[in-house]
């Protein structure tokens, strides 16, 4: 039977450790107020003057301009009561350690929805460092752990049925553009010498009928003919042949599986054939593509064992949940603490209205 996470050895030695510092959330804020004067921007200009504060008070008088001011305003601790739940949160991040919401409320015995609120708000704030750097990922390869519904995932649907929604959503957004009106002419450079043109292909969905074979095995056909060395997208492929972009992604999919397509950085996709007869990526995108590949196999393991299944709709805030377990250097000690105090407030609402966005900031694997 599977150890129930909240008794982990580690985890429980920093529970040991909370007890024993702050017994209670009053100590526990005593703590974070000291930790503020280290690691918070400056409420006012006068650095070296006295601060005067009741033990168990938010607010602190400052000597030298004479303001009253809450420490914990503009920070992740805004309106928070449950301090000590959120000083075990932080260190347990700290240290490496991932915890799921259910196995985080019986430790700290906190409500659900409280413990669940905690942990996506660290999330959503760790989401926020993700540099324009991160390599990005649609939720693709990352199917086998989306398996939960959210208010998101369509009624009667499977929870995967949110990416295609999502997916659909994006092509429909990338077809109101009049840009994509006309052909890339790459596109057509790159097919000119190919046996068919694309206005012929774009004829073969209508015509599927006729052929006996279902809709999907035509799209895995095309799309599969229409692939080169000049990477595309799924949105792309979708305009020229005018077959449905679910139906465009799942044909990538097979194809992928069956080892005739490549996925590159970016979500483009180019024939697997041209990729060694042409030096169409170069080394660095080769390993590029290869770490990030390894990152998703990084993400799917530790999902599996702490969260077992996510939505689609909070996926990318496991995905941070990961970076920040497996970056050590940079999610080290006093990391998430300094980042509590550097980090607007996160409402409920706001974590209620996140929606893991189309292409996904994923680790750099490390
Ligand atoms: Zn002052």
């Amino acid at each position: 039977m599977r150890e129930r996470l909240e008794n982990d050895p580690a985890i429980q030695a920093i529970k040991a450790q909370v007890d024993l510092v702050a017994p209670t959330d009053a100590i526990a804020m005593d703590i974070f107020y000291d930790l503020s004067l280290q690691l918070a921007p400056k409420k006012c200009e006068c650095v070296n003057a006295p601060k005067h504060r009741f033990d168990g008070d938010r607010h602190f008088l400052c000597g030298g301009c004479g303001d009253t001011k809450s420490f914990t305003s503009g920070t992740l601790l805004h309106r928070v009561t449950l301090f000590k739940a959120y000083l075990t949160a932080f260190l347990i991040r700290e240290a490496g350690l991932l915890i799921s919401a259910l196995a985080f409320s019986r430790l700290t015995d906190v409500h659900f929805g409280t413990a669940l609120s905690i942990q996506k708000k660290l999330s959503l704030a760790i989401v926020h460092q993700m540099d324009d750097t991160s390599p990005l990922t649609t939720a693709r390869p990352l199917q086998e752990i989306i398996a939960r519904r959210s208010c998101e995932t369509p009624a009667r649907m499977h929870p995967f049925a949110e990416e295609e929604d999502i997916e659909r959503m994006n092509a429909d957004s990338d077809a109101e553009m009049p840009s994509t009106n006309s052909e890339p002419s790459n596109f057509e450079a790159a097919n000119s010498h190919e046996s068919c043109a694309p206005s012929a292909i774009a004829d073969v969905p209508v015509n599927r009928a006729e052929s006996g074979k279902d809709a999907f095995e035509t799209a895995i056909e095309i799309i599969g003919a229409l692939l080169s060395k000049i990477p595309t997208t799924a949105e792309k492929l979708s305009l020229q042949t005018s077959i449905s972009f679910g139906l465009v992604n799942g044909a990538l999919t097979m194809l992928e599986m069956n080892g005739q397509a490549i996925e590159l950085p970016g979500g483009k996709f180019i024939s697997a054939g041209s990729a060694k007869v042409l030096p169409a990526l170069s080394e660095e995108e080769l390993a590029f593509t290869a770490r990030t590949k390894s990152a998703v196999e990084t993400v799917i393991e530790s999902v599996k064992s702490v969260f077992h299944r996510v939505s689609r709709k909070a996926v990318q805030l496991y995905l941070a949940a990961v970076w920040s377990s497996q970056d050590r250097e940079r999610w080290g000690n006093g990391s998430i603490l300094y980042l509590c105090f550097n980090h607007p407030p996160i409402r409920y609402k706001d974590l209620l209205d996140y929606v893991s966005p189309p292409q996904m900031k994923i680790m750099h694997s490390v």
